[in-house]
C-alpha cells in the first residue's frame, strides 16, 4: 500500500452537498480530497436524480406541447413524431456535459478526486481516522475526459484527514417485501431510462419524484395509475396547492388511486400484476412497469458506521449537531445523509455552512426558508409555512391570493391556470408562508424565499415595482391581496 496522504478535509460523496464542501473547503485554503464512487461526479442530483428528471420533462412537455398548443399560437405543423432514443442522449448529453463541468472545478481548485468507494477505520484511540478507498485509479488532477478508467488497476488507497465530511446521500426505498429487479420493478434511475414508453406504467408513490416521471412518461404515451397510500398527494405542500395539482394532472388523464396500499407485484415475463388494497379488499391490475417512488433512505448502512460508534436515529440518518458534527470526533454529515427535506439545494447550503463552520466563520442554514418545488405542469411550488402547519400551531394569519387568470403575461403564455397564496402574520405582517401552482412557480418562489430570508412583510413586496407584463406581478398582486388592495383581484 502506497504512503498515507494527508488532507486538511476529506469529502466522501460526490453529490450537490459533496462536491460544493470540496470547493467551499478549496476556497478557504484547506487540502482537499474527495472520494466518489461513481465515475462520475454530482451524485444522485445529476446522474438519476434532478438534472435527468428535469431535461425528460422539458422534453415531454416540449412534445406534448407541439402536439396540442401549437396550433393556439397560429403554428400548423405536422403531428409530432416521438424519437425517445434521440430524446434519451439529450439527457445523459446534459448529464455530461454538467459532470465534465464539476469534474473542471475540481482540477481548477486542486482538489484530488478519488474513485472508488470509501470506508473509513478507525486506528488506535486518539490517532487520526483513516480512510481507505478501493478505487479504480487515483486522479489527482482530473483531466475532463481523461484517462479511461477501465484501462487503470483497481488498488486500495489510504488516506488521512483532519476532517471527514460525510455527504453519501440517500437511495430509493423499496415496497416492504417487493425488491426491485431493474427491469419491472424499478427506481427513478431505471424509470429516466426507459427504452421504449411503457403501455401501463404504475407509479408507486404520489410525492414529486413520482409525479414527476409519472407526467414524463404520461405526455410520451403510457397510461399512468398513481397509488398512494395516503388519502392526498404532494402530503408536506400546501393543501390547496396540492388538490390543485391533483385535479390538473387527472385532466392530463393520470389516473389517481388514493388510499391505496400495494401489497404484492408478481411478475410474469416483461409484465407484472400489481396488487393493491384501496380498502375494500384485495385488487389486482397489470401492467408493464411499476415505478416504486415511496420515498429516500440515508446511504449509512455500511458496517464502519457502527464500527465507528456513530450515532443515527431510527431512520438511518446521521445525527449532527448545529455544526454538523456527528457523534465521532472529527467527523461531519451534510445533505441526505442527515434529517431534514431530501433536496439538493439544501445539501449544498449545508456544504457551505459546514465548511465555513470548520473554519470558524459564522454561519447558517435557514431552514424555515427552503424552497421545495414539484416540476409538473402546473409546476407548484413553496416555501415557509402551510396554512395547515399555521393552523395547528395557533398563529394567526392572513391570507394574500392572486390568479394567473388574471394575469396579462399568463395570458400570453396560454398559462392562466393557478394560483399565488401569500400567507402573513395577521399583526406583523410578516411572510410566513408563500404557496405557489402555476407556471414557472419554480422561478417565482426565489423572491418569496428572499423576502422571508430577510424578515419581510406583505408590505414589503406590494411597494416593490415589478416589471410588466410579467408573471412575477402575480405575487406582487397577491401581497396587495393581503391588504384588500389587490388591483386585479
Ligand atoms: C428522480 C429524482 C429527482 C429529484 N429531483 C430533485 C429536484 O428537482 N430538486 C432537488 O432539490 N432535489 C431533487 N432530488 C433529490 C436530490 O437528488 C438529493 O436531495 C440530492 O442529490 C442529495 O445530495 P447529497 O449530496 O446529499 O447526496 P447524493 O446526491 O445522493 O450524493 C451522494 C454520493 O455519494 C456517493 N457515495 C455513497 N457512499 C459512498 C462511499 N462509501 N464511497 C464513495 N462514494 C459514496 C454516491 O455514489 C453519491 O454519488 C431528486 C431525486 C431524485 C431521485
Amino acid at each position: 500500500m502506497p504512503e498515507t496522504e494527508q488532507f486538511d478535509l476529506i469529502v466522501i460523496g460526490a453529490g450537490p452537498g459533496g462536491y460544493v464542501a470540496a470547493i467551499r473547503g478549496a476556497q478557504l485554503g484547506m487540502k482537499v480530497a474527495i472520494i466518489e464512487q461513481r465515475d462520475q461526479p454530482g451524485g444522485v442530483c445529476l446522474n438519476e436524480g434532478c438534472i435527468p428528471s428535469k431535461a425528460l420533462l422539458d422534453s415531454s412537455e416540449l412534445y406534448s406541447r407541439a402536439g396540442s398548443q401549437f396550433s393556439q399560437h397560429g403554428i400548423e405543423i405536422p403531428p409530432p413524431r416521438l424519437n425517445l432514443a434521440a430524446m434519451l442522449r439529450r439527457k445523459d448529453g446534459i448529464v455530461k456535459k454538467l459532470g465534465d463541468g464539476i469534474s473542471h472545478l475540481f482540477n481548477s481548485h486542486e482538489i484530488q478526486r478519488f474513485i472508488g468507494t470509501a470506508r473509513i477505520v478507525a486506528g488506535e484511540p486518539d490517532t487520526p481516522l483513516q480512510v481507505l478507498v478501493e478505487t479504480k485509479g487515483q486522479l489527482p488532477l482530473i483531466d475532463p475526459g481523461g484517462v479511461p478508467l477501465q484501462d487503470q488497476e483497481i488498488a486500495l488507497q489510504q488516506l488521512q484527514g483532519a476532517r471527514i465530511l460525510l455527504a453519501t446521500g440517500s437511495e430509493a426505498t423499496p415496497l416492504p417485501g417487493i425488491p426491485f429487479d431493474g427491469q419491472v420493478v424499478v427506481s427513478a434511475r431505471e424509470a429516466l431510462s426507459f427504452d421504449t414508453v411503457p403501455q401501463h406504467l404504475i407509479v408507486a408513490g404520489g410525492g414529486y419524484i413520482g409525479l414527476e416521471l409519472g407526467s414524463v412518461w404520461k405526455r410520451l404515451g403510457a397510461q399512468v395509475t398513481v397509488m398512494e397510500m395516503l388519502p392526498q398527494i404532494l402530503p408536506t405542500m400546501d393543501r390547496q396547492v396540492a388538490d390543485t395539482l391533483y385535479r390538473s394532472l387527472r385532466k392530463q388523464g393520470i389516473q389517481f388511486k388514493l388510499g391505496t396500499r400495494i401489497t404484492a407485484v408478481r411478475r410474469i415475463g416483461a409484465k407484472a400484476i400489481v396488487q393493491y388494497n384501496a380498502g375494500t379488499g384485495s385488487e389486482e391490475i397489470d401492467c408493464d412497469k411499476v415505478l416504486v417512488a415511496v420515498g429516500r433512505r440515508p446511504n449509512s448502512s455500511e458496517s464502519w458506521y457502527d464500527q465507528l460508534g456513530i450515532v443515527r436515529d431510527e431512520k438511518g440518518r446521521v445525527v449532527v449537531n448545529e455544526d454538523y458534527r456527528t457523534s465521532r470526533e472529527g467527523m461531519y454529515a451534510i445533505g441526505d445523509l442527515i434529517s431534514g427535506p431530501m433536496l439538493a439545494h439544501k445539501a449544498s447550503m449545508e456544504a457551505i455552512v459546514c465548511v465555513e463552520r470548520i473554519k470558524g466563520q459564522p454561519s447558517l442554514v435557514e431552514y424555515d426558508s427552503i424552497p421545495a418545488v414539484c416540476y409538473t405542469h402546473p409546476e407548484a411550488a413553496s416555501v415557509g409555512k402551510t396554512e395547515e402547519q399555521l393552523k395547528a400551531a395557533g398563529i394567526p394569519y392572513i391570507v394574500g391570493r392572486s390568479n394567473y387568470a388574471a394575469s396579462g403575461r399568463a395570458r400570453c403564455l396560454d398559462e392562466s391556470e393557478g394560483f399565488v397564496k401569500i400567507l402573513a402574520h395577521a399583526t406583523s405582517d410578516r411572510i410566513l408562508g408563500v404557496h405557489i401552482i402555476g407556471a414557472h412557480a419554480s422561478d417565482l418562489i426565489a423572491e418569496a424565499t428572499t423576502v422571508i430570508s430577510f424578515g419581510g412583510t406583505a408590505r414589503d413586496i406590494a411597494l416593490t415595482c415589478h416589471a410588466h407584463p410579467t408573471l412575477s406581478e402575480l405575487i406582487r398582486e397577491a401581497a396587495l391581496d393581503i391588504h384588500h388592495q389587490a388591483i386585479h383581484g
